[in-house]
């Protein structure tokens, strides 16, 4: 819990910074410092860091990075969380290439849900968001997810103006037939190379603005803690979400744990703070010290993720990330 009364009962674990897309709002194309193995969490250290923090009151996992199926121990990572008593919900965020593949032996492990990023039905765009190709891939991806059996499957669409405002139709009816969720996603300012500034930003009002435009007659739905605003489009069967992740206007719900590929605590996205869980994993510390370590660096939580980036601090060494890959989305 933090000095605001919000509970964290959620933890995102980055298993890697290492990615096969390299979407222009997330990564550079070329010229990436990537960690170092010995770097990162080594399945082990991650297991025990879920049990502690299991012990703690966290109940819900989600693996991200980078893409977290390009981690060779992913299966491993899965069973073991689905084997440790509290945890009641594993979730990973992928960019879906691998999920044809993969579905099966992911449920099999004791994944509950997948989120997959997905930003343009375009094979042409998709090119030159991501650098690579494999729409396809992706979308056939989701249908082998949701064959599997998931008990949720969701789609993370980055809505930027210019690029995919004109798709939002196209998204919506997306969630018809099928029980996902859409989720149209603000652009944030954690790339290097900062598209950011380049006119592409599509605010949390304007989405709504042209949804409500395009579907007059949207239904109030409920969803997750990270989703501002869902609806469900009359008869569809799936549901659509904004999230404010530029606005911040969810932050006083905010019930989330990061944890970085390598092994910093990050108490909010828009933070530079970071509270050293690898080391203190490394240099034989005990599990209660690893316990007061996660319960400080979420009890000295900011309010908002505005005053999380307005923070200068001078006392603490602010960690400037390149990346979301580095965070873990
Ligand atoms: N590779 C996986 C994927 O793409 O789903 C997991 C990691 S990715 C960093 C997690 C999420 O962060 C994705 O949905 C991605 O679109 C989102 N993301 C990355 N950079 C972003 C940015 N600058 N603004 C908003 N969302 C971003
Ligand atoms: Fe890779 Fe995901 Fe970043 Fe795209 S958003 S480059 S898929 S980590």
């Amino acid at each position: 819990m933090d000095q605001f009364g919000r509970v964290f009962d959620y933890l995102r674990i980055a298993v890697t910074d290492r990615c096969n897309l390299r979407c222009i709002y997330c990564m550079p194309e070329e010229g990436i410092d990537f960690a170092r193995n010995e770097q990162l969490l080594s399945r082990a250290e991650i297991l025990r860091v879920i049990r502690i923090a299991a012990r703690l009151g966290v109940r819900k996992i989600r693996y991200t990075g980078g893409e977290p199926l390009l981690r060779k121990d992913i299966l491993e990572l899965i069973r073991g969380a689905s084997q440790t008593p509290g945890i009641d919900s594993i979730q990973l965020t992928t960019n879906g290439i691998f999920l044809t593949d993969q579905a099966a032996e992911l449920r099999q492990a004791g994944l509950d849900g997948v989120n997959i990023s997905l930003d343009t039905l375009d094979a042409a765009k998709f090119l030159k968001i991501t650098r690579r190709t494999g729409v396809a891939q992706v979308l056939a991806g989701m249908r082998a997810a949701l064959e599997t059996g998931f008990s949720s499957v969701k789609i993370n669409v980055v809505a930027m103006r210019g690029f995919n405002d004109d798709e939002l139709g196209d998204f919506v009816a997306l969630t018809k037939d099928a029980p996902i969720t859409v989720r149209f996603i603000e652009l944030m300012p954690f790339d290097a190379h900062q598209i950011w500034k380049t006119g592409r930003y599509f605010g949390f009002d304007m989405i709504r603005k042209d949804l409500m435009n395009l579907f007059p007659d949207l239904i109030p739905a409920t969803g997750s803690a990270t989703e501002g605003l869902v609806f469900q489009a009359p008869g569809h069967a799936g549901k659509v979400a904004l999230i404010p992740a530029y606005t911040r206007s969810i932050c006083s719900t905010c019930n989330r744990v990061r944890l970085t590929a390598d092994g910093q605590i990050r108490n909010c996205l828009y933070s530079t703070t970071e509270h050293d869980l690898r080391a203190v994993l490394r240099n034989g510390g005990s599990d209660e010290d690893v316990a007061q370590l996660l319960k400080t660096a979420m009890w000295l939580k900011l309010k908002d993720g505005w005053d999380a980036q307005n923070e200068h601090d001078p006392g603490v060494t602010h960690h400037e990330r390149e990346s979301m890959t580095q965070i873990g989305g």
